[in-house]
């Protein structure tokens, strides 16, 4: 590509990287925005963060439009930014900027991203400087060519490793644990490639899932415990990964299989190869994909996400059954869980709560009157359905107990009598080490407050959290059966990984 949108920034390791990332480098507004009614980091909704999702395909002649399609898919994990790696076999092609896929990817951008096989990455939404050198995948150079990395997780080691080989040379381009990945497969002893990413994938401890790609290999691994989903799939003779399976139906492909924890499978001339670089630890899929992260029509682990959610709604019923004349869900996520409370207890399911679905990135700073009044941006409340009415809201989630109050004061504005506050996870009290971008303890207001000192703060007539049993019962068992096994950390301290850095949080790309 020649038109200047092609970016030459490839970091060469691992002797003298050269900072390239930002040279040429394409983006649609580079200056603050805001994310109206958008969650976290500023934007005015109080939700958790999903850090990323990753598309992969081997063997397709037009992977870069499945890679776009793939991302549409993935949107809901990340709108920060989007990217695209292709190789026809000899050079990659790549393109990242800021925004959604569909602000990034356009008829001049994704026709020269040719090649059969393709990585592809979206990010999270963050408000405040732009973080294109964070955009994915990251391309880099080292001895043997040319790799690609999309990474969905954290690695919780990532810091001390990047001091260590900071004390041996190594000079780091960027802020992103992905690169701290492809210092560690420069500097392996192995020349060959599979080998060598293995020996790095050893050294690093988290929550992960990477797609890597050279110029003739595409390769997929899931770290130890299979804390963040990665799944395979097929369209015709081509493979397919994706951190979800709507990704596969949105480009007509079927889902194969999970990639199993520890595993690490490569696609190449020679075919399909099954291999591992650790032992399969305790199975411990992250619980927030099922309660509130993944898109409803997605499955992990044979699990769909919409029934998980609606048998957590019944049984969020069973445990706090409240009398009452209309159930709503909070939008989106909620939904299936506000359908399944209803089922159980025969109260009418009503949509009380309207999303607003047109709230997007703006460079119009909102004032601080209207962030206090952020949600109203995102939701309304539908006074004929609610007016007069006890109603009972579910929620997924409390985080820091602002938004809930918000919704639950935006009831009672438009005249609803009662609100009994029913959220389908456990209360949510410990910071997530594996990808989740998540507030400081303090900031969290079940780690700080009493169940009934919460319902107080958001204003609710009653306030039920799923138990951790109902959780488990929910979601039930997946493909591995007996073996199939659930990370509940941020419920109850309890984390399937040695934890090495209490101060490293976020996500792999920051
Ligand atoms: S700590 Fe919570 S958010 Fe993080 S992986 Fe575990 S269940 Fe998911």
């Amino acid at each position: 590509m020649s038109n200047g949108v092609k970016q030459t920034g490839a970091l060469k390791l691992p002797a003298a990287p050269s900072v390239e990332l930002g040279n040429g480098q394409h983006e649609l507004w580079t200056g603050e925005y805001y994310n109206e009614g958008v969650a976290g980091h500023g934007g005015l909704f109080d939700k958790l963060n999903e850090e990323c999702g990753v598309f992969g395909v081997y063997g397709h002649p037009d992977a870069s439009s499945l890679c776009y399609y793939g991302l549409h898919a993935l949107q809901h994990r990340g709108q920060e930014s989007a990217g695209i790696c292709t190789t026809d076999g000899e050079k990659f092609n790549y393109y990242r900027g800021m925004g959604l896929a569909k602000e990034v990817f356009n008829n001049e951008t994704l026709p020269p991203l040719t090649g059969s096989s393709a990585i592809a990455h979206v990010r999270y939404s963050t408000a405040g400087e732009s973080k294109l050198a964070n955009a994915q995948p990251l391309v880099f150079k080292y001895r043997e060519g040319e790799l690609a990395i999309a990474t969905n997780g954290n690695l919780d080691n990532a810091n001390i490793i990047k001091r260590e080989l900071e004390r041996k040379g190594s000079i780091f381009q960027t802020t992103s644990d992905t690169e701290v990945l492809a210092h560690l497969i420069a500097r392996s002893e192995h020349d060959d490639i599979l080998d060598a990413v293995k020996d790095a994938l050893k050294q690093v401890i988290g929550g992960f899932a990477f797609l890597i790609m050279t110029n003739d290999k595409l390769i997929a691994a899931l770290d130890p415990n299979g804390l963040r989903p990665l799944m395979m799939g097929r369209l015709g003779d081509a493979y397919l990964f994706a951190s979800e399976s709507c990704a596969f139906d949105a480009v007509g492909g079927t889902y194969l299989r999970d990639v199993q924890p520890g595993e690490i499978l490569v696609l190449d001339r020679d075919g399909f190869h099954e291999d591992r670089f650790a032992e399969s630890g305790k199975r411990s899929i992250c619980a927030m994909e099922y309660i509130y992260f993944a898109r409803p029509d997605s499955d992990i682990d044979a699990i769909n996400i919409h029934s998980a959610r609606k048998r957590m709604g019944k049984r969020l019923a069973m445990e706090s059954f409240v009398d009452a004349d209309v159930v709503t869900g909070v939008p989106d996520s909620s939904i299936s869980a506000a359908i399944g409370y209803a089922e159980q207890t025969g109260i009418p399911y009503e949509l009380g709560l309207i999303k607003n679905r047109y709230t997007g990135r703006t460079f119009i700073q909102p004032s601080q009157e209207l962030r206090e009044q952020g949600v109203k941006m995102k939701l309304s409340a539908v006074r004929k359905v609610v007016e007069g009415k006890r109603v009972v809201m579910i929620d997924d989630s409390i985080v820091r107990g602002t938004t809930s109050l918000r919704i639950v004061n935006l009831l009672r504005e438009a005249g609803a009598t009662e609100v009994h506050v029913r959220i389908s996870s456990p209360p949510f009290m410990n910071p997530c080490y594996y990808g989740i971008d998540t507030p400081s303890r303090k900031e969290l207001i079940a780690a700080m407050n009493s169940v009934e000192e919460i319902r107080k703060a958001i204003n609710a007539d009653s306030l039920h959290f799923l138990t951790q049993e109902g959780l488990l019962d929910s979601i039930g068992t997946g493909s591995a059966g007996d073996q199939s096994g659930y990370c509940m950390a941020c419920f109850n301290n309890n984390y399937p990984t040695e934890i090495v850095d209490t101060g490293k949080v976020g996500c792999a790309c920051d």
